[in-house]
């Protein structure tokens, strides 16, 4: 019988048998140590870092029943399949089963034919299946993806809520481990807090993903280059994400005119056909699937090879969970982002028109603008991402496109000055596009209307464009010298680290990119030149390698 025999096995021999894997990755055994040894357990472990072994072992070692709590019914019935043709006797109960079959798998669950049972945080609303369960030998609780039962985390799930209560009435009381990929300190407290975790051990497997090869791309013809990307990964497994409905379908046609297969998932489609598609993913009979945020939370897909942002997600924790769904398998693969600031103001649209108490969109808008400051930032964007959730890095990654990108470190302490002390003078009222306008001396009418055309600092960045004023405020904004309150149209305030650049002398290194604008050349002074080098030459008054070429010629002829 499968009780008997497992029981006295360890947990990398049970690994060894039901899984076939010859060793415990990063945390693994420790964490399902704590749990053997009856304690509350907190882990964060990155997507596809194997959090499903951390509570299917001792859930298979464990005498008595374990209750996985699981948000979604696909991931269920995956998870479900999985165990189940690896010998371990699960079985979920939800709303895909008649009434009929529940009652079965309820009786036979008191039987103890099964070590695991699935269900959605919602049955615990039901006040008879909660006390059915309290009839069952539990022993151990697991709660995957467990930052829903957070306010702020990005996938709040009221009925997470639930669970504190059911362990309260269960005696004696099971171990309890919750589970996520992302978990900021708010909300592992949320967490710890929420789920009334007891002294939880605590374990946080490092936020990087080496495999990974993060991009952001800044392109104004971002169809032209999803194509040529998706070409380049013909035959490849890849996810495209979309901010709406709309989106979705739309780049479908488009890849499809281009012939390119897709198959989508977003919330408007029937459940039917949002699980054909998914399953078609999964199993390669399609390759490319293009989706909101609604897909793939616990989908287990190792050889995802790159995942595409169409546009900007609206917060860090979603972005890396969602990025994170490639290259589980740890082979090379890549996540790219596509940015433009339109896209953004779609965000604030979004979280301006949603039902959020005022608290909560302050909250949102500072998660947007912490994605926003990932797409300007000039530093390696895995270090940022794994010091956004408070993890140490080492060193750089060296593959993302800002380790890769050969930008040059300047010093660009006179710009910054002019830009903060512009921020100053406009008393920190304004927005980035007007301050950008005010330091490139722009004509507009709103200026002269507001007189801003008369401070100290208008016009004292002429000779670079608008956008490049903007690009560089935004670095700013990014590098923390700058930052934007938060709301539809939040202005710029000076920080702590501009006030030390004003006032100290602080320098400000930056890789920006070389102006593109070039500076004009004296055309007449060239041509000059030009007869000269000719007369040189032929009368052979210097060696030829002394000869200048045309360009060396022009860079003389520059202006300044
Ligand atoms: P998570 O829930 O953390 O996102 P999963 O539990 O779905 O990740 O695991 C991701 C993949 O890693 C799965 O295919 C799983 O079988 C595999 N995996 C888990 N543990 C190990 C291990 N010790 N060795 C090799 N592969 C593993
Ligand atoms: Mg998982
Ligand atoms: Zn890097």
């Amino acid at each position: 019988m499968f009780v008997k025999d497992t029981l006295q096995q360890s947990p990398l021999e049970i690994l060894k048998k039901y899984y076939g894997y010859d060793h415990f990755r990063k945390n693994q055994e420790e964490i399902i140590s704590s749990l053997l040894n009856n304690q509350d357990t907190l882990c964060i472990m990155p997507t596809g870092g194997g959090k499903s072994v951390c509570y299917q072992i001792p859930a298979i070692l464990f005498q008595g029943i374990t209750i996985v709590i699981s948000p979604l019914i696909s991931l269920m019935k995956d998870q479900v399949d999985t165990l189940t043709s690896n010998g371990i006797p699960a079985v979920f109960i939800n709303s895909t089963l008649s009434q009929i079959e529940q009652d079965d798998i309820m009786n036979d669950l008191k039987q103890g034919v099964y070590k695991l049972v699935y269900i959605s945080p919602e049955r615990l609303e039901s006040i008879t299946f909660v006390k059915f369960l309290k009839q069952l030998p539990i022993t151990f609780i697991a709660v995957d993806e467990a930052h829903c039962v957070s306010q702020w985390g990005h996938d709040f799930r009221p009925s997470y809520g639930k669970i504190g209560n059911l362990i309260n009435q269960l005696s004696p009381r099971p171990v309890l481990a919750a589970f996520t990929a992302t978990a900021t300190k708010e909300v592992a407290e949320d967490i710890k807090l929420g789920l009334k975790l007891h002294e939880p051990q605590l374990y946080i497997s490092g936020y990087e993903r080496e495999n990974l090869a993060f991009s952001v791309v800044k392109t104004g013809n971002k169809r032209n280059y999803l194509l040529d990307f998706i070409q380049r990964y013909k035959g490849e497994s890849g996810i495209v994400y979309a901010t709406t409905r709309k989106d979705v379908e739309e780049l479908q046609l488009f890849l499809q005119k281009n012939g390119v297969q897709a198959v989508t998932y977003h919330g408007g489609m029937s459940e039917t056909l949002r699980n054909k598609n998914q399953e078609k993913f999964i199993y390669d009979d399609e390759k490319i699937i293009i989706a909101t945020n609604a897909f793939g939370m616990g989908i287990d897909k190792s050889n995802v090879r790159y995942v595409l942002h169409y546009q900007v997600p609206k917060s860090m924790e979603g972005y890396y969970q969602e990025a994170g769904r490639a290259g589980r398998d740890g082979e090379n693969s890549e996540c790219i982002l596509l940015f433009t600031s339109k896209d953004v103001q779609t965000q604030k649209y979004l979280i301006e028109q949603s039902a959020s108490v005022e608290e909560r969109k302050v909250q949102e808008y500072q998660k947007l603008q912490s994605m926003v400051d990932y797409c300007h930032t000039t530093k390696c964007l895995q270090s940022y991402i794994v010091n956004y959730f408070g993890g140490k890095v080492n060193a750089d990654c060296g593959k993302c496109s800002n380790c890769k990108s050969e930008l040059e470190e300047i010093d660009v302490t006179v710009e910054a000055q002019k830009i903060f002390s512009c921020v100053v003078r406009m008393k920190e009222r304004f927005g980035v596009t007007l301050i950008a306008q005010v330091l490139k001396g722009s004509q507009n009418k709103r200026i002269k209307d507001m007189r801003l055309n008369e401070l100290t600092t208008y016009g004292i960045m002429k000779s670079k464009t608008e956008k490049e004023i903007s690009e560089l405020i935004q670095l700013f904004i990014a590098e923390g010298y700058l930052e934007l309150t938060a709301g539809q149209f939040p202005t710029v305030k000076i920080t702590e680290k501009a006030v030390s650049v004003l006032k100290n002398g602080l320098k400000v290194l930056q890789k920006v990119k070389p102006s593109k604008q070039e500076v004009p050349i004296q055309s007449e002074l060239f041509e000059k030149l030009r007869q000269l080098r000719k007369e040189i030459a032929e009368k052979e008054m210097l060696p030829p390698y002394i000869i200048f070429s045309d360009s060396t010629l022009k860079e003389m002829c520059r202006y300044n």
